[in-house]
């Protein structure tokens, strides 16, 4: 079965065609600037990357370019549409009302528009990437596949804010958790390596990517998790501040004499590693400023990962036990350095650092010593793969 996986932002389109019998990507892209002008880069697997300036109006003109290049006699890898049998829809928010990938419905979509508050950012763009594809390929099953479907098992003291409880009531002002297709693939891909039941093990996933979260996930299920009823929640992260002092919102509002809405503006998008460096959100540049001399690079990274080890703690009260950690995600896959300081802090859990492991990037690598009380991984995560086997599942 053939599954085109896609996942929709405001002005951007990525997908993935995936093979589900072998699991295979048949071919992958992302358009860009929708809605401004237009840019495709599409890779077909084996081959180079081909990159197609064309007008994008909207997101329904992005998914007909993105088939008319999965269907092209040259840089294509099926001959008609009819070889795309099902739709895996990243959806961002799925509010309380979904603790699992859905069937797109008129229902589902109805349920997914009215948790568009809760995410005003991504779920709108996600349902117009699902109607441009209901356009195009209107008798093709379409799943939904939501971020914050797998933290529904959370228990309500983890998940309830210390706030007025008639906010939960009328607004459903609660934690939701993010990144959930990612910790769960994880979580079950760190269990297999261990030869383990998942159900019998307590697994800390660390999803450190420009976006950074982390999960308890005790049994299978998530626990307890960083981000919040928004993704702004936890840790420092590269453009976001992660947790603050709430207090700090009215005082900078004042200072600067700006809105509430402008200093959440710049909580999301200059602050975390970018604005405490001064220099860059990517952590390649920032160690590259630290191994420069910069302090202020240094810093950042220092912050960064004592929050990591900091969370890490607190989750291993939350499960009253840890059996493994598993870093993934661009900078949990690839930076040793992160890596090393967050597990230096780590040895009251009898973690010992293998070093030679932990020089390993991107694969699957044990990098804690294997006699080490709390075995730690480096996991590679594959949000798509995870998307096509949920819609796989579900058609
Ligand atoms: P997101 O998907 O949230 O946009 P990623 O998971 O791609 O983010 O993570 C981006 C971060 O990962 C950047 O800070 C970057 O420095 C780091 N990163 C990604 N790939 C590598 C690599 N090959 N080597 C070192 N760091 C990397």
């Amino acid at each position: 079965m053939n599954v085109l996986v896609m996942n929709c932002g405001s002005s951007s389109l990525k997908y993935q065609l995936i093979d589900s019998d072998t699991e295979a990507v048949l071919a992958k892209g992302l358009c860009e600037r929708i809605t401004i002008d237009g840019v495709l880069k599409h890779t077909p697997a084996g081959k180079e990357t081909v990159v197609i300036e064309s007008p994008m109006p909207d997101h329904k003109a992005a998914v007909k370019l993105v088939i008319e290049q999965l269907t092209d006699p040259v840089n294509g890898v099926i001959t008609s549409l009819s070889e795309i049998d099902a739709v895996g829809h990243r959806v961002v928010h799925g509010g309380e009302k979904f603790a699992s990938s859905f069937l797109i419905t008129d229902e589902v979509i109805a349920a997914i528009e009215a948790c568009n508050e809760l995410a005003p950012l991504h779920n709108p763009a996600n349902l117009i990437g699902i109607h441009a594809c209901q356009n195009l390929m209107p008798d093709v099953p379409m799943v939904a596949v939501f971020d914050t479907a797998f933290h529904q098992t959370m228990p309500a003291k983890a998940y309830m804010y210390g706030l007025p409880y008639a906010y939960y009531e009328k607004y459903k002002m609660r934690k939701y958790g993010f990144h959930g297709t990612s910790h769960s693939f994880v979580a079950h891909r760190t269990a297999e390596i261990m030869g383990r039941d998942i159900k019998d093990t307590k697994i800390i996933v660390c999803h450190l990517g420009n976006g950074a979260s982390i999960c308890a996930v005790d049994g299978g299920q998530s626990v307890d998790t960083t981000m919040g009823l928004t993704p702004l929640e936890g840790l420092v992260m590269g453009t976001r501040s992660g947790s603050v002092d709430p207090a700090i919102l009215a005082y900078v509002a004042n200072k600067e004499n700006k809105s509430i809405d402008q200093v959440i503006n710049i909580m999301n998008k200059e602050s975390g590693m970018l604005g405490i460096s001064g220099v860059s959100s990517d952590f390649r540049d920032l160690e590259k400023g630290m191994q420069e001399g910069n302090e202020r690079c240094k810093l950042a990274l220092e912050i960064f990962s004592y929050k990591v080890a900091c969370y890490i703690g607190a989750y291993v009260a939350a499960m009253n036990g840890v059996d493994a950690i598993a870093f993934t995600a661009g900078i949990g896959e690839n930076n040793v350095f992160v890596r090393r300081l967050v597990m230096e802090q780590l040895g009251y859990l009898g973690i010992s650092i293998d070093e030679e492991g932990n020089s390993r990037r991107g694969e699957e690598t044990l990098i804690s010593t294997a006699d080490s009380k709390v075995l730690v991984y480096t996991v590679p995560t594959n949000e798509e793969l995870a998307i096509a086997r949920e819609t796989v599942a579900l058609v």
